[in-house]
């Protein structure tokens, strides 16, 4: 084993976004015209990252619980919603053009404007800050005329609120109890930016759990604790994450209480999931606005009320971008040489094995064990090239373990497992790597 002698964590975004490009995690999408700002394609690493993320989101909110179910509701819902909502009326952020350069800026943002092309010394000719709706609109049908407009959802809760009442009755749940769903949002962002970190379409993972009024504080500490738990399995350590309450001038107009998981990103603290009481705004104005009683009575006290919602909203790309920011590692190791290694939990690496033959004579057995492997992992098959590099390529990936088929394989049926993080490496019998792997990135198995 070699010791690592020194390591740094990343410093600077552009390093990371090259990374994310050049190994196929993330990069622009549409990019062979140019790309199109604020939407970003996911390949096959970044793909497995994220699916990864979701199921461990998954798993933790609704499986592993009797009091919360799933849905995966339609992107577009009926426009009432968003009106009901308060997105049409309320959902922008002032903007403001500059008059040489023909920028748009948010107008809470003008200290990260740059200096203008096109301007006096350098200077934006801003004109007066007005509000621009975030919500992306299509059509939907034939006809493009003011009956027809429908909105991209701006957040994966609003249809959570259409269904309550369906998925309550179904599941046969009491209050207290949460609806959970992963999926697309879309908000037409001004101003894209820091990679993923601000896009126009991304993924939120949202859960709204339904409690009677008097157990609020109770439940919105409760998902606080969780979620914080939650942040903690995956990788972040304690100085690149905390938690931000909200003052009384910032929380939006339905919301009692609010605080925010924030992380400590290259380019500053920055807010990845919310925690929010919303109070009985959303079934109350739903229940408005459709005609439909949307509150519960108890089937003991026989209270007639509108079920308080306490919120756990975090956005899944902005949490893969933590992840990888997080994970990134150069080392310099004893004899002068260097490495990039993704420390990935285990539960996260895109590949949880790489199959490396020694040479392409070994081919047989190796695929053999990749096959095997492939039925419970993301695994990835190497056989060209020295084993350096191929080590190299697979620390790149973030991968937590390459196995190496030898000479001495077809004597003592053992493989050499290497782990990614100590260098160290240990013959495994052939039969046992499957559970020796899963042991160590799927602890639950
Ligand atoms: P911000 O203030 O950064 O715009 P927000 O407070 O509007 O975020 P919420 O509406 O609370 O965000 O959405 C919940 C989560 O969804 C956020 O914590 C974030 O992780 C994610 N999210 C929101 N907007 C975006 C976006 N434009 N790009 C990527 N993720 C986003």
């Amino acid at each position: 084993m070699t010791a690592q002698s020194k390591s740094r964590s990343l410093e600077r975004m552009e390093d990371l976004v090259s990374l994310c490009a050049r190994r196929g995690f993330i990069f622009q999408s549409s990019e062979i015209y140019g790309g199109i700002n604020g939407f970003w394609d996911y390949g096959p690493l970044g793909t497995e990252l994220k699916s990864n993320l979701k199921s461990l989101w998954w798993q933790r909110i609704v499986r592993e619980r009797a009091d919360v179910e799933g849905i995966d509701s339609a992107i577009i819902a009926h426009p009432r919603t968003w009106e009901a909502s308060g997105h049409v009326e309320h959902f922008s952020d002032p903007m403001v053009d500059c008059r040489a350069c023909k920028k748009r800026f948010r107008a809470d943002q003008l200290d990260d404007a740059g200096s203008c092309r096109d301007g006096d010394d350098g200077k934006h000719d801003f004109t007066p800050p007005r509000n621009f709706n975030l919500m992306l609109r299509t059509h939907i049908g034939a006809s493009e005329d003011a009956g027809s407009i429908a909105y991209l959802r701006a957040e994966t809760c609003q249809p959570i609120f259409n269904d309550f009442k369906r998925v309550r009755e179904a599941s046969r749940q009491k209050i207290p109890f949460g609806i959970a769903q992963i999926g697309k949002a879309f908000r037409n962002e001004i101003n894209p930016r820091n990679f993923t970190f601000r896009s126009r379409e991304f993924e939120q993972a949202e859960l709204e759990y339904f409690c009677h009024p008097s157990e609020r504080e109770r439940w919105f500490a409760h998902w606080q604790q969780e979620r914080l738990r939650f942040h903690r399995d995956l990788g972040f350590d304690e100085e690149h994450l905390r938690t931000r309450p909200h003052g009384a001038d910032e929380l939006a107009h339905y919301a009692r209480a609010a605080v925010d998981v924030e992380f400590l990103f290259p380019f500053g603290w920055q807010e990845i999931e919310g925690v929010h009481d919303r109070g009985d705004w959303d079934l109350s104005r739903h229940g408005e606005y459709s005609g439909k009683d949307l509150a519960i009575t108890d089937p003991e006290t026989k209270e007639h009320y509108v079920p308080v919602v306490i919120e756990t909203s975090v956005g899944i790309d902005r949490t893969c971008l933590a992840i990888l920011v997080s994970a990134w590692c150069e080392e310099e190791l004893e004899g002068g040489d260097k490495r990039l290694v993704m420390r990935f939990p285990g539960a996260l690496a895109p590949i949880k094995a790489a199959v490396l033959p020694l040479s392409k004579k070994l081919a047989e057995p190796a695929q053999r064990l990749a096959q095997d492997l492939r039925r419970r992992f993301n695994v990835f098959y190497d056989d060209a090239g020295n084993i350096g590099r191929r080590y190299r390529r697979q620390d790149e990936a973030g991968t937590p373990f390459c196995v190496t088929i030898d000479f001495d394989t077809a004597d003592d049926g053992r493989a050499t497992v290497r782990d990614r993080d100590t260098m160290g490496q240990e013959r495994v019998p052939l039969e046992g790597v499957a559970a020796w792997v899963a042991e160590r990135v799927d602890p639950g198995s």
